[in-house]
Order: C-alpha cells, then sequence, then structure tokens
C-alpha cells in the first residue's frame, strides 16, 4: 500500500485520501475525497489554499499587516493598511480577498504609524472568482481572525 500525506497536518495516510482521521474530527466541514489524487505540482496550492480556507493561520497566529503610502504600494501577497489622504479614510487590503474600506469603522493612529481599528473589520472579496469572506480584528496594525 502507498501512503501520502494529510493535507493539513501532514501526518501519514493512504495515497488516495485527503485527510487524516484527526483533522476530519477537528474540522467538520471537511470531506474526504476516498479517490482523491495529491498531483505533486498542486500539492502545495491546495494546501495553502485549504489553510486560508480555515483560516488556520489566523487562529494560531497573528499577522503584522503592512502600511502602505497609498493604494499602487500594495504587496499582492501581504496584507496592507493605508490612508487615503484626499478622501480621509483608510483602506485594508487582504490577499486573496479584496480591498475594504474602513470608513465605517473608528481608526486609531498609533505613534508608530501602526493603526487599531474598532469594532471588528468584516471583508467580502474574491479569490478567482470564488467568494471570500475575512473577518478579523486590526489592533496595533496585526490582524487577528475571529
Ligand atoms: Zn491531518
Amino acid at each position: 500500500m502507498s501512503y501520502s500525506t494529510c493535507l493539513l497536518c501532514d501526518q501519514m495516510v493512504p495515497m488516495y485520501e485527503k485527510f487524516c482521521d484527526k483533522c476530519l474530527a477537528n474540522h467538520p466541514t471537511l470531506r474526504q475525497e476516498k479517490f482523491y489524487w495529491k498531483a505533486s505540482h498542486d500539492y502545495a496550492s491546495e494546501k495553502e489554499k485549504l489553510i486560508q480556507f480555515l483560516h488556520l493561520k489566523g487562529r494560531s497566529m497573528e499577522q503584522v499587516a503592512l502600511r502602505v503610502d497609498r493604494h499602487n504600494e500594495i504587496v499582492q501577497d501581504k496584507m496592507c493598511y493605508w490612508k487615503n489622504v484626499e478622501a480621509d479614510s483608510w483602506y485594508l487590503y487582504i490577499p486573496r480577498c479584496g480591498v475594504g474600506s474602513l470608513k465605517a469603522h473608528t481608526v486609531i493612529e498609533n505613534q508608530d504609524g501602526t493603526i487599531t481599528v474598532t469594532p471588528s473589520i468584516e471583508v467580502v472579496g474574491h479569490d478567482n472568482g470564488k467568494p471570500v469572506k475575512r473577518h478579523g480584528y486590526l489592533t496595533n496594525g496585526k490582524w487577528k481572525e475571529v
């Protein structure tokens, strides 16, 4: 019998299965696909998408967002925020989701240039046409997924 690794935790699983039993139990929304074939070329991207989907990164750690001067200075794979001086409003960019206006939020600019936003932020966007919803707190420039 051949083996592969669970997409979430790298534990060994039978070759055609996506997840180990432990991950399936921890995440009831996951579905085992009995005859799933892990092609090596898309294994990494599949894994990344899954982590994003489950917000595992946000849940396990805070993510530092990058302050940029304006919209066109966004770094594609980094969470970024900036102030539109003319409009006197702040914006947040979330990779694989989109840009959200913080107009309806209270934004405090800290001494170190980071911002703290209240209440929590919800951004509905898309990733290659697939709808994505992110919800979290931005505190002192650090994002924590809800
Ligand atoms: Zn697992």
